[in-house]
């Protein structure tokens, strides 16, 4: 996967007149680290999970990623994701570098008390490499506020001493910041806004489809229907519905927090209930995508419909699928820009951690508001300018402040 996520930045070398060092250094992570996690079960016995973390790249700043806990979690994987958040944080103009970290585990699969040896134990394996100048850890898939409290409880002990940002997306009781629940979903919602009039987008008649209904599909669905958007399919892994009348984010997760699963949950009309491929090939507006990668691959692009694609998700476009759909002039507010609002909002809760001084929602959200919106229009405007698509015009953007930092101490030749 990594191999293939790479070809964005040669494309984006290619446009530019970069230094071959650039290439050189961002083709390979600067470290992978890899630790096995032994945890005593609650029936006794002791069980083994794999377990990585990546620093991809530190020349803008401290690495910068989440921790995925999920079973199809590998080194690939992490890697791969690494890299996208060293674009992520370049092109949201972070003072980070990226990085990601995973364990090869099905979370369903454990009690909560496992969950927290897991946790520990992770944090345990990798403590020497952490730190708040150093190496960021965050949220990622199945890794929620109490798996960070958790981790981040583990850091200040072993560390001696309270060491809260070292770790971001904490609940706000254990020195979070308020608006990070919500703010990926915020930043890919601000980054459409900004976007509205130049893709010719009427928020009173435009109809929605989300794969995915967990923390970032809800709250794109909520911020989008608030606004008038009508949101006609949601999926999660279990199946969805669909109803050309519109659904209610509210009354669909409630129905979610009864029952497990969106399914089965009614509408303003007649809903039916739709697979996770039937989604992404709906006839709608807007396609979100915001579960797992790869999940638009060249055995279903020529289906798909919905001209406007906001990837909420990490690559869930294949790079060839997505050349192809490129080519059609469908337009794909791409992953390292539409979902740089978590990062963006961590940075937020590390400069609050680092000075001691709380803010509150209002400035979090217009600091991100504002973000989004100078990034979104910055991308836009090359897309235009150097005939790219937003993907490329995104990587481009990116790499060009990580060229700077790179070409700042100096090459040869
Ligand atoms: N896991 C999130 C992402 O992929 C957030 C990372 C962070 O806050 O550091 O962007």
């Amino acid at each position: 996967m990594l191999g293939k996520a790479r070809s964005s930045l040669s494309a984006a070398c290619d446009r530019l007149n970069i230094h071959p060092d650039v290439f050189e250094e961002l083709k390979l992570p600067r470290e992978t680290l890899y630790a096995t996690l032994l945890i005593r079960m609650d029936d006794g016995s002791r069980r083994a999970f794999k377990a990585w973390r990546c620093r991809y790249n530190d020349r803008r700043g401290p690495t910068k990623g989440g921790v995925r806990f999920h079973a199809n979690v590998s080194r690939d994987e992490v890697e791969t994701l690494a890299f996208w958040m060293t674009f992520k944080c370049a092109v949201a103009n972070l003072p980070f570098g990226g990085g990601k970290g995973g364990v090869c585990v099905d979370t369903k699969a454990l009690s909560t008390v496992e969950l927290e040896r897991l946790s520990r134990a992770y944090i345990e394996a990798f403590a020497p490499f952490i730190g708040q100048d150093r190496d960021i850890m965050a949220p990622d898939m199945y890794t929620n506020g109490i798996v960070i409290a958790w981790m981040s409880d583990e850091y200040s002990s072993i560390s001696g001493q309270a060491s809260p940002s070292a770790i971001t997306g904490k609940p706000l009781a254990f020195g979070g910041t308020v608006g990070r629940v919500d703010a990926t979903a915020r930043g890919g919602y601000y980054a459409l806004r900004q976007l509205e009039s130049v893709l010719e987008i009427d928020p009173n008649t435009a109809t929605v489809a989300i794969q995915g209904f967990g923390n970032v599909g809800y709250h794109c669905a909520k911020l989008l229907h608030a606004d008038g958007y009508r949101i006609v399919a949601v999926t999660d892994s279990s199946g969805g519905i669909y109803d050309a009348e519109g659904l209610d984010p509210l009354a669909v997760m409630q129905h979610k927090h009864e029952t497990g699963s969106v399914t089965g949950a009614a509408g303003h009309g007649s809903t039916r209930e739709i697979t996770n491929a039937e989604l992404l090939e709906l006839d709608c507006d807007i396609l979100i995508p915001a579960a797992l990668e790869r999940q638009i691959t060249m055995d279903n692009w020529e289906r798909i419909k919905a001209p406007i694609i906001l990837e909420m998700a990490n690559g869930p476009i294949s790079p060839e699928a997505d050349t192809k759909l490129a080519e059609k002039g469908f337009k794909i507010i791409p992953d390292i820009l539409a979902n740089a609002g978590g990062v963006t909002v961590s940075h937020l809760e590390w400069v609050q951690n680092r000075s001691g001084f709380y803010w509150d929602e209002s400035r979090v959200r217009d600091q991100l508001k504002s973000t989004m919106e100078t990034e979104a229009q910055a991308i836009w405007a090359l897309h235009n300018e150097m005939n790219l698509s937003l993907r490329d015009a995104a990587y481009v953007h990116g790499l060009r402040r990580i060229a700077q930092s790179v070409e700042a101490r100096g090459t040869q030749a």
